[in-house]
């Protein structure tokens, strides 16, 4: 595929050719939904990904068109009427605003409080959480070829939140990691890293190559371009520059990882995904992949094994199921623990020890990553049984603990501890260190 990137958002969707699949009615949902969450997708998405045919229930057409269950239905009606009664453009930005600040945009607070500092200044472009492993997020990579309609950074992509995390610099991060030896990964992230152009990204990556840290011993990059834009590693006028650098990432003795996000299967047959993933490893680079379990588009256990192994066999690592976080649509997207562990067995069970790498279903919690293990039952109690992929402190990696038994909870805020403990091991100094 040689063809132009050309995006759809909601003032120009109604001129895809797919368009004359959507009923009027469909066409308005949109557009109620696409006022309050973000919406792009791309000529690619809707040539290549979504079955038309199959639409509304396609998975690919739900995951990246704004979809009316995702808001509640006052919202709902709030925004419609709104719109039926040819309100000022103005009215119709203060109604969608007046919604998103009740869609919880800033779950857990986490981010004011893993800002890293160096020579007296807060970081605003990155993020430490994990010992071992610091996020940065470069200034031209806060947007994505194109938006999911789950993503739990919907906020920044309306503009409701500030891009605190953007960095323009790169030698404040390279100076904070020399300073920290305990920093071993370092992950670029955003949005999506690779919607910037090649040379942009060689600014934020080869000075840290040239700086030669000994301790810094792996590299990965997030993205979705995999699933939304493969040519970026294919046709573009700059991929073959951005091979290169990925295999300039390799000889300079480090580990890269492009950790990939897929949501469905249907992601990974088109040829050009395949011819991607194949020049990408040829870098020597390893392709990591995760996805959230998301209602409506993967949580059937049969979709999630045959994304699994069809990631095995082109040579990609399974890595994380998440969990929906407690913010914007989860109500429509969100599965709730128990029923996400039971999900998870069904689909790990039957595949292969190759694709048993995945890990999950996980919530990334202020605390921090905690897996659900399962559901027991101990003397009498039903419990689940929980552990942390992930801790703010190293020492409360591993350690299972226990909460009741709660078939609707779906975040870890709505879990009590189990055996009538007043709290989760943890929670004593993690409130005290927040
Ligand atoms: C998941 C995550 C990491 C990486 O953790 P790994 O276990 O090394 O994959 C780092 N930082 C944050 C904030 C994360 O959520
Ligand atoms: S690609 Fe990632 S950051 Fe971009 S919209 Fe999807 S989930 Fe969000």
């Amino acid at each position: 595929m040689t063809e132009k990137y050309r995006a759809y958002t909601l003032r120009n969707f109604r001129e895809m050719p797919q368009a004359q699949y959507l009923s009027d009615e469909q066409i308005f949902d949109i557009e109620v939904v696409g006022q309050v969450f973000p919406f792009k997708t791309n000529n690619y998405v809707v040539d290549n990904l979504i079955e038309w045919d199959n639409i509304p229930h396609d998975p690919m057409f739900v995951l990246t068109f704004p979809q009316k269950g995702m808001l509640k239905k006052s919202h709902y009606d709030e925004m419609a009427g709104v719109i039926r009664a040819g309100s000022d453009p103005s009215v119709i930005i203060e109604t969608a605003d007046r919604i998103r600040w009740q869609l919880n945009p800033h779950p857990a607070g986490q981010i004011e409080h893993n800002i890293p500092e160096y020579c007296g200044e807060k970081l605003e472009g990155m993020q430490h959480k994990y010992q071992e492993t610091v996020l940065f997020f470069p200034n031209r990579g806060q947007t994505c070829h194109a938006f999911c309609t789950f993503c739990f950074r919907w906020p920044q992509f309306v503009g409701i939140e500030e891009l605190k995390f953007a960095m323009k610099e790169v030698e404040p991060l390279i100076g904070y990691i020399r300073e920290h030896q305990e920093v071993t990964d370092l992950l670029y992230t955003g949005g999506d890293p690779m919607v910037m152009r090649t040379k942009n990204i060689e600014e934020y990556i080869r000075p840290v190559l040239d700086a030669d840290i000994h301790h810094l011993k792996s590299i990965r990059i997030g993205t979705k371009a995999l699933s939304y834009w493969p040519d970026r590693f294919v046709n573009d006028f700059d991929s073959d520059d951005l091979l290169f650098l990925f295999r300039d990432i390799v000889r300079s003795g480090r580990h890269l990882s492009i950790m990939a996000h897929f949501n469905h299967p249907n992601e990974l047959i088109t040829p050009e995904v395949r011819e991607a993933i194949k020049r990408i490893k040829g870098t020597g680079a390893e392709i990591r992949t995760q996805t959230p379990l998301l209602r409506h588009i993967n949580d059937d256990p049969r979709d999630l094994a045959e994304m699994w192994r069809e990631q095995v066999a082109l040579g990609c690592v399974p890595y994380y199921l998440f969990v929906v976080r407690d913010t914007g649509a989860q109500h429509y997207f969100g599965v709730p623990l128990v029923r996400a562990w039971e999900i998870y067995r069904d689909a790990y069970k039957n595949v292969s020890g190759l694709a048993r790498t995945v890990r999950g279903p996980s919530m990334s919690a202020g605390p921090g990553k905690v897996q659900v293990l399962g559901v027991e039952e101990i003397y009498g109690s039903k419990v689940m049984v929980l552990d942390m992929l992930q801790g703010r402190d190293p020492n409360w990696v591993k350690r299972p603990f226990f909460a009741k038994y709660d078939e609707d909870a779906m975040w870890l805020e709505e879990l009590k501890p189990a055996f009538g403990a007043e709290k989760f091991f943890f929670e004593e100094e993690f409130f005290s260190v927040r």
